[in-house]
């Protein structure tokens, strides 16, 4: 917590009535960035006001953390998993909305996108090379079912039919942080933007009266960038095999799951989304990354306004119907 004590503010450009204002923070175990336009006029209340905002985006994801992070025990995902299976439990609005969400894309995807990963994905500990036990898998692996997470709209409540489950929203929460602090700077009047969380980001309106920029990393070179995309109000969220991973006897073990085998996701190395809202590219860029170019693509070209770029596992890049028609 200490590190928000030393908050650093840097003033990119301005004329004479506006300002870009950026700051990068660490969150959630990752890197995350705010930008925007504060054109207010340039007194001293709106330079304060500017920064403020910046305070309340920072505050803003790490509220989503304390609410959502497997590693905090007292988090409200953490009482969940602590739940004696049969006693279904009261949760915030906010919490039960992405619960629905997270069991939306279950549904789409055939459960390729399943927030139960984490009964078998809990033992994995990428940082120090450690990974379930085959045995230990085969015997977990059939708890990995999002219909055995029980949710009653009525009472906001939530009980698993199987006291096996564990459930993380590692797949969607950065995306829904990401919506929240958008949300947050619209509300204060901010009309050009960008707020990302490690790979996800969103953007409303424009840079400098320009398109906004994203590049989308290499997955094999982190100093070389597979497309750089000119962008606006647009949602983008990449997961890849590079995140978390350790790699044994050539086997990479890497942070997404698929929910059938209970192991490492194995037909890509990247996969990009284009979607309106943070939360559905976040969840769709993990769900394509299990689904392989095929099955994922058909997926994605079924989608109204939802692109996608993936390279799979041999290096070879694919984008969405969309994209390649646009070309
Ligand atoms: P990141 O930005 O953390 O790399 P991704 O969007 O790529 O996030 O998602 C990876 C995270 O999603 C994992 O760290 C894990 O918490 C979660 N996850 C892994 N496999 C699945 C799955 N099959 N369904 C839903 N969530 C998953
Ligand atoms: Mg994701």
């Amino acid at each position: 917590m200490s590190r928000l004590l030393f908050i650093t503010f840097l003033c990119l450009s301005f004329n004479a009535s506006a300002k870009w204002y950026s700051h990068s923070f660490e969150i959630m175990g990752t890197q995350a960035k705010v930008e925007f336009e504060w054109s207010q006029l340039n007194d001293l209340s709106s330079e304060t006001k500017a920064k403020e905002l910046i305070q309340q985006v920072v505050s803003e994801m790490s509220r989503v953390d304390r609410l959502m992070s497997p590693f905090k025990t007292n988090s409200e995902l953490s009482m969940i998993n602590r739940q004696d299976s049969k006693q279904a439990i009261k949760i915030s609005k906010e919490l039960f909305k992405l619960l629905e969400k997270a069991n939306h894309f279950s549904v789409i995807t055939h459960g390729a996108f399943d927030i139960s990963f984490s009964s078998v994905g809990y033992l994995y500990e990428y940082r120090k090379n450690i990974r379930p036990t085959d045995e230990q898998i085969q015997s977990l692996k059939s708890a990995i079912n999002y219909k055995n997470i029980k949710l009653n709209k009525e009472n906001h409540t939530v009980y698993f039919s199987d006291p096996r489950i564990k459930i993380d929203l590692g797949g969607i929460a950065k995306g829904h942080a990401v919506d929240m602090c958008i949300e947050l700077l619209q509300s204060a009047g901010v009309k050009n933007a960008y707020v990302s969380a490690g790979g996800d980001s969103r953007l409303i309106g424009k840079k400098n009266d320009r398109l906004w920029y994203i590049g989308v990393r290499h997955p094999r070179d982190e100093n070389k960038l597979l497309v750089n995309l000119p962008l606006e109000e647009v949602s983008l969220s990449t997961s890849g095999d590079y995140e978390r991973f350790f790699i044994e006897d050539g086997v990479r073990y890497h942070h997404i799951i698929d929910p059938n085998t209970g192991e490492s996701a194995k037909y890509m190395q990247s996969a990009t989304v284009l979607a309106d809202d943070s939360t559905t590219a976040d969840a769709l860029s993990t769900s394509l990354f299990v689904l392989g170019v095929k099955k994922g693509m058909e997926l994605i070209n079924s989608l109204p306004g939802v692109s996608a770029i993936v390279v799979d596992r041999h290096g070879k890049m694919f984008v969405s119907k969309d994209l390649s028609e646009s070309n």
